[in-house]
């Protein structure tokens, strides 16, 4: 299934609670007389309704409603402003590509942060599949050494897409893991080097020095690393994202966030939110518990799943 289909796909739920409403908003304002100088309240108001109800939040949303009424022409229809104006906040936070994929390090380390439950590990698995299906040669490391069931359920996913894995007992140092790891892949060629982080200690503070330590050892066994920090966000969990988002910006320097779960929920304009307040590309989503279902980002093909007509 092409890309752009497969993301549809996963929005479906989103765009099945927008749909009808969205296509009578421009239906009712590409209606009004050519040449009358606004778009009446009611119609704006609705726009706004449907924009907040699918979690683009409250920035981006008054950021889009204000253009949109005071949007000067109305030479394009409603539909295509919107779609244009929710484009362009995605502008300058566009993913180039993968960044994985297109590393030029030798080993290119990419550290996977986030809240327990998020999809860290499940994600770790199918980006690991996915760059190994473009031809590159992933190693994963098992650092979520907190929960042994995390680095059981690692080993599966690396069995499944035949990669290569660097794990400890539990309960070791999760920094000493990552340094093996990054030692281990330097030394067989593979790249990238993917690490799943814990999402859960006995305190927050505890996590969030265990990151930062992290951080500083990958830095001595690589030049430049952690190259990517990835983090993991719960489309699910709506806002509640973006203070989570904030914390680990502050202590890990995040580069880039992973959407998952965007096919359990309605509320998958959460991803306007994340560029509009963040700043931060969306660099990949997930659509589904299954090892394919890991796509790369594209704002021109979001915006297109959820805006375009369906008749
Ligand atoms: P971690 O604690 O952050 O490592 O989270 P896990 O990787 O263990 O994932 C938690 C649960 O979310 C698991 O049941 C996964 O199968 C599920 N999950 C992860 N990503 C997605 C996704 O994109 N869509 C759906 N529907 N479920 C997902």
């Amino acid at each position: 299934m092409a890309l752009l289909d497969r993301l549809r796909e996963g929005l479906s739920r989103t765009k099945q609670q927008i749909v009808s409403q969205f296509d009578e908003i421009v239906h009712r304002a590409d209606a009004q007389v050519p040449g009358a100088d606004e778009i009446d309240v009611d119609t704006v108001e609705a726009l706004e309704e449907l924009l907040l109800l699918a979690d683009v939040g409250v920035a981006a949303t008054g950021r889009i409603v204000t253009a949109v009424a005071s949007r000067a022409s109305r030479s394009k229809s409603l539909r295509d402003f919107v779609k244009d104006e929710i484009r362009a906040i995605f502008d300058g936070v566009e993913p180039k590509g993968s960044e994985v994929s297109a590393s030029k390090h030798a080993s290119h380390v990419v550290l996977v942060v986030g809240v327990n439950g998020t999809g860290k590990t499940t994600t770790v698995g199918k980006l690991a599949h996915f760059l190994k299906a473009s031809g590159k040669r992933p190693l994963v490391c098992a650092a979520d050494t907190f929960r042994a069931a995390a680095v059981e359920q690692l080993a599966v996913w690396a069995e499944r897409a035949s990669v290569e894995i660097v794990r400890s007992d539990d309960g070791s140092d999760p920094a000493a893991v990552v340094f093996d790891a990054i030692q281990s892949g330097k030394a067989s060629g593979c790249d990238p080097i993917l690490v799943d982080t814990a999402g859960r200690l006995h305190t927050r503070v505890n996590l969030m020095s265990e990151l930062e330590k992290i951080r500083r050892v990958a830095g001595r066994a690589a030049v430049g690393a952690p190259h990517e920090v990835l983090l993991v966000l719960d489309a699910t969990v709506g806002q509640n994202g973006l203070a989570q988002a904030r914390e680990f910006s502050n202590v890990v320097g995040v580069t880039g966030v992973v959407l998952t779960k965007l096919d359990g929920t309605a509320k998958g304009g959460i991803a306007v939110a994340i560029a509009h307040d963040l700043k931060l590309p969306i660099q990949y989503v997930g659509v589904g518990e299954g090892m394919d279902d890991l796509i790369p980002f594209s704002a021109a093909n979001y915006v297109d799943a959820l805006f375009q007509q369906q008749w």
